[in-house]
C-alpha cells in the first residue's frame, strides 16, 4: 500500500533527494568514501556547498547585497540570533502563532518589544491586520507560514521599518520579493532537506549596527565570512538540499511550484469546504495556508474523530493528526507532496463520509 506522508516537519521530500542521497551515503561523489565519513573541506563537499548556495540565489532570484548561509540549531536559534543582530532597542512582532511567539519571548531579553497584534485569543485562526508598526522599531518580525494553525501571509508585505521572517515552512512554495526582507531564516526540514542544517538570507549591509557583544557563531558575519564553513557544517543535510534544489529547477522553480501548490490546496479545501462532517478553522480564504491544511469534524460528529483517523491510517494516510496544541486533523502538502497523494485523502474523506 502506498503510504503518503502528511507530517508537517520532518516531511516529505522529493524521491529524487531521497534517492541522491542514500547513493551518497554509499558513495560520494565517485570518491568511495560514503557522504557520512567525508571531509567538509575536500574538493567535492566545497563544490556542493557552493552549488547549493548558487542554486538557493539563483532560485529564489535573490538580488546582489545578500548572502544566503547554511548554519545549525534549527529555526529556534535563529529566535536569538535575530534580536541578537538586529535589535538596537525595540522590536515589532506579529503574533500569528506558537513560533511566532517564541520568536517575540527570545527577543525580549535583547529590548522592548512590541507585540503589534495577535490572534491568540482566537486560537490563531486568522493573520491579524490593520495594525501599526512604530516607526522607531529596528525591525518588524513575522512568521510567514504558522505551521500549527495553518494560515499563512502569501504576499510579501510593504512596511515602514526593515522586515524579517520565519518561512520555516513556506520557503520555496512561492517568488519572494527578497528586496523587502532584510532577513528571512528558517529550518529546512519542511520543503528542503532533512532536519539538521538552517538557512539565512542576510542583507548584508543591514549587518554591522548594533554594539552589544555577538557570540561568534551567533553572528551571521561570521557564516557569510566563512561561505558556511566557519565551523563543520551539517554535510548531509546540505547534500540532500541540493539535491531538492535541483529537483525544484526541473520543476521549473517557484513560480511553477506556486501554480501546483495552489491547485493541489483548492484540491483538500474544496473537500473540506463541500463536506457535512469536516470543517476549517481558518475561514477566511486569503489566511489559509497552502503548505498546512487544518480541519475539524463539525461538533455535532466530534465522536467520529478517532474514527476518521483509523479509517484514513488504513488507506495509507501518514501524519494527519494535527498539533497537540489544537487537536484535529492537519495535512501538510508540502512541495514534495504529490497531487495524487491530496487526492486520495480528498476520497477518504468523501468515502468516510458517505458511511456517516
Ligand atoms: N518556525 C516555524 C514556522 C516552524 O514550523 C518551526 C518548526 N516546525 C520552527 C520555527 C522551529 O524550527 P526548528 O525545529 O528548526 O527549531
Amino acid at each position: 500500500m502506498k503510504i503518503h506522508n502528511f507530517s508537517a516537519g520532518p516531511s516529505i521530500l522529493p524521491e529524487s533527494t531521497i534517492k541522491n542521497s542514500a547513493e551518497a551515503v554509499l558513495n560520494f561523489a565517485g570518491t568511495g568514501l560514503s557522504l557520512l565519513e567525508v571531509s567538509h573541506r575536500s574538493k567535492e563537499f566545497v563544490a556542493v556547498m557552493d552549488e547549493a548556495t548558487a542554486l538557493f540565489k539563483e532560485l529564489l532570484d535573490i538580488p546582489a547585497g545578500y548572502e544566503v548561509v547554511f548554519v545549525g540549531g534549527g529555526a529556534s536559534t535563529q529566535f536569538c540570533m535575530v534580536p541578537y543582530n538586529f535589535m538596537k532597542s525595540k522590536a515589532a512582532y506579529l503574533n500569528t502563532g506558537t513560533w511566532a511567539n517564541k520568536a517575540l519571548k527570545e527577543a525580549k531579553g535583547f529590548g522592548e518589544v512590541v507585540e503589534v497584534a495577535s490572534s491568540k485569543d482566537s486560537i490563531y485562526n486568522h493573520i491579524p491586520k490593520g495594525y501599526d508598526i512604530p516607526s522607531d522599531a529596528d525591525y518588524f518580525h513575522i512568521t510567514t507560514n504558522n505551521t500549527i494553525y495553518g494560515t499563512e501571509i502569501k504576499k510579501d508585505l510593504d512596511v515602514n521599518v526593515p522586515l524579517i521572517a520565519d518561512m520555516s515552512s513556506d520557503i520555496f512554495s512561492r517568488p519572494v520579493d527578497i528586496s523587502k526582507y532584510t532577513l528571512i531564516y528558517g529550518g529546512a526540514q519542511k520543503n528542503l532537506a532533512p532536519a539538521g542544517v538552517t538557512f539565512a538570507i542576510v542583507k548584508e549591509d543591514a549587518l554591522g549596527q548594533v554594539d552589544r557583544h555577538i557570540p561568534t557563531m551567533l553572528n551571521y558575519k561570521t557564516h557569510i565570512d566563512g561561505g558556511s564553513m566557519f565551523n563543520t557544517p551539517p554535510v548531509f543535510p546540505v547534500y540532500s538540499a541540493l539535491q531538492t534544489l535541483k529537483w525544484l529547477k526541473d520543476m521549473g522553480g517557484v513560480a511553477a511550484m506556486e501554480k501546483i501548490n495552489i491547485e493541489k490546496a483548492a484540491v483538500l479545501y474544496d473537500a473540506i469546504d463541500s463536506s457535512r462532517l469536516f470543517k476549517a478553522p481558518v475561514a477566511d480564504l486569503e489566511d489559509r495556508s497552502l503548505m498546512n491544511i487544518c480541519f475539524i469534524m463539525n461538533d455535532e460528529y466530534k465522536e467520529l474523530e478517532k474514527d476518521f483517523f483509523d479509517f484514513a491510517t488504513a488507506r495509507g494516510m501518514s501524519g494527519i493528526k494535527g498539533h497537540r496544541s489544537v487537536g484535529g486533523f492537519r495535512a501538510s502538502t508540502y512541495n514534495a507532496m504529490p497531487k495524487s497523494s491530496i487526492q486520495a485523502l480528498a476520497d477518504a474523506m468523501k468515502e468516510f463520509e458517505a458511511k456517516h
